[in-house]
């Protein structure tokens, strides 16, 4: 069995269904890319299986344990948002710790952690610092090792490069992929940008009005693309 499984999930808000029959199993140590336009249901999955949306149909199981009907905070889940979601009056090592106190991790443990988390992201002298006393690519670094620092099963990225320009895009996105595959961390990560999704993922999840168009390695997807939507969008670039 897979360490991430998304059974048959659908989601409907009022008469509307935006996610249809969704099924992914994720391998552990996997890095997986949802892409897709705006408005097909990227982050409609992706808050299921953070546990903030409860599927209308279906189910979602971490290392075999059904999470379906858990709290967000039950599920041992890292999340990084699209930008700016640091806490603004937080230390930046105050906003690694968050989630270790709220986890109810010792002082000198959480301390230890914190430290480590900095070096991992490479900013280990910015713990004094305030969020906006960094660039915009340093908080989204921050973000990530909040996210991290509790040792979360899964991490799901939602967009977290969309805020940045394109060269700190690049070098961020790599320095991501080498953490995600240092900590073996079984990782979803929702982008719109093709360019993005076939440079760093083991596999992609093409989306449209909902649906998983198609599921397969960059190479898969490039070189033999399912339907005409997924030659259509991923094709766009060249
Ligand atoms: P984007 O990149 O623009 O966020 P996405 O692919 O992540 O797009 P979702 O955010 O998952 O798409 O949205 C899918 C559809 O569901 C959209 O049509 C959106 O308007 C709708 N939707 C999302 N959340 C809600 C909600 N809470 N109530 C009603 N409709 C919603």
């Amino acid at each position: 069995m897979s360490f991430l499984n998304l059974d048959h999930l659908q989601k409907s808000f009022g008469s509307t269904k935006v996610v249809h029959d969704f099924n992914l199993n994720v391998e552990k140590g996997e890095f997986v890319s949802f892409l897709g336009p705006s408005g097909c249901g990227k982050t409609t999955v992706l808050r299921m299986v953070a546990g903030f949306e409860e599927p209308s149909v279906g189910r979602i199981l971490i290392d075999g344990q059904d999470v379906t009907r858990l709290r967000p905070n039950q599920r041992q889940i890292g999340m990084v948002f699209q930008a700016y979601a640091l806490f603004p009056n937080l230390t930046v090592a105050d906003n690694v710790g968050f989630g270790l106190k709220v986890a109810g991790v010792p002082r000198a443990e959480r301390a230890g952690r914190v430290t480590e988390m900095l070096e991992l992201i490479g900013l280990p002298e910015m713990g004094a610092r305030f969020p906006w006393q960094l660039s915009g690519g340093q908080q989204q670094r921050v973000a990530l090792a909040r996210a991290l620092a509790p040792r979360p099963r899964v991490l799901l990225l939602d967009e977290p490069l969309s805020a940045l320009d394109a060269k700190i895009r690049v070098s961020l996105r790599n320095q991501i992929r080498e953490i995600q595959q240092q900590l073996g961390i079984t990782t979803i990560f929702v982008t719109h940008d093709q360019e993005e999704a076939l440079s760093i993922s083991d596999r992609i999840v093409v989306m449209h009005k909902g649906i998983a168009d198609q599921t397969g390695t960059p190479r898969q997807i490039y070189n033999q693309p399912a339907t005409d939507f997924v030659a259509g969008f991923v094709g766009t670039l060249n």
